[in-house]
């Protein structure tokens, strides 16, 4: 049986044709999945605001991927919507954060992407986010790109020793889109990798317990291309299988 990793969805409300309502959808690009089939597991997509089924969720998943989305609620961090915010989702803030939590519990591997990065920082104590990068004292590069994400737009370096700069190497080519970006690290988080203007772009907690990996970017664009991106969903889905 290979390992089960639940994948967060994402929800929206429209309309959709020949359908008189307005729907709600729960979503999911399809990139995510397919990155774990091919990394050998067992893709299962989690439904947003379900936070009674979580316990049940997480006894049935060997591993989660956070996946990307919506800009986190300010009220997890302790601060008031600033006008540069975009859209958040409180069901799904809320419904991520306890299937996350309850997976931690049990030392499961999470893989966070982008938003899922965010997602787990302001779990651990004291972190915190830019609510728009344009507030950030010293980015400048292009982290909104607006080429395609299957090209990269700015480099990481990862930091010597880490777990992330063992499975990938110390300085990766990655692609960048996201409107928020860590301001304060969480205490028990370990920022692992930057971007040359200072923005953190990736954090872990890897021991032999533990597995909670975040990137800021989207390897879920850049695997089918790039050796080095597919590395993060193998090992996830190996430490996933390995921890059953
Ligand atoms: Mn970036």
């Amino acid at each position: 049986m290979p390992a089960i990793i639940g994948i967060t969805a994402d929800q929206k409300v429209g309309h959709r044709p020949h359908y008189p309502d307005p729907l709600t959808q729960d979503l999911l690009p399809h990139n995510y999945v397919q990155a774990v089939v091919e990394a050998g597991g067992l893709p299962l997509v989690l439904p947003v605001g379900e936070e009674d089924l979580v316990a049940s969720y997480a006894d049935l998943l060997d591993g989660l991927i956070l996946t990307g989305g919506y800009d986190l609620s300010p009220q997890l961090y302790g601060e008031e919507a600033q006008a540069s915010l975009k859209a958040t989702h409180w069901g799904r803030d809320r419904s991520e954060i306890a299937i996350a939590q309850a997976i931690i519990d049990q030392h499961k591997p999470v893989l966070g992407i982008c938003r899922g990065l965010q997602l787990l920082n302001v779990m651990f104590e004291g972190g915190s986010l830019y609510q728009d990068l344009a507030d950030h004292p010293t980015a400048h590069l292009k982290h909104v790109q607006e080429s395609s994400l299957k090209t990269p737009i700015h480099a990481v370096d990862l930091e010597e020793g880490s777990y992330l700069a063992e499975l990938l190497g110390t300085k990766i080519e990655i692609n960048s889109l996201h409107h928020q970006a860590i301001k304060q690290v969480g205490q028990g988080f370990q920022m692992v990798g930057q971007a040359s203007d200072g923005v953190i772009e990736a954090c872990e907690k890897v021991n032999a317990e533990d597995y909670i990996v975040g990137v800021q970017w989207h390897p879920e664009h850049m695997f089918q291309h790039d050796a080095i991106q597919m590395k993060l969903f193998e090992d996830l889905v190996g430490r996933s299988q390995s921890s059953k």
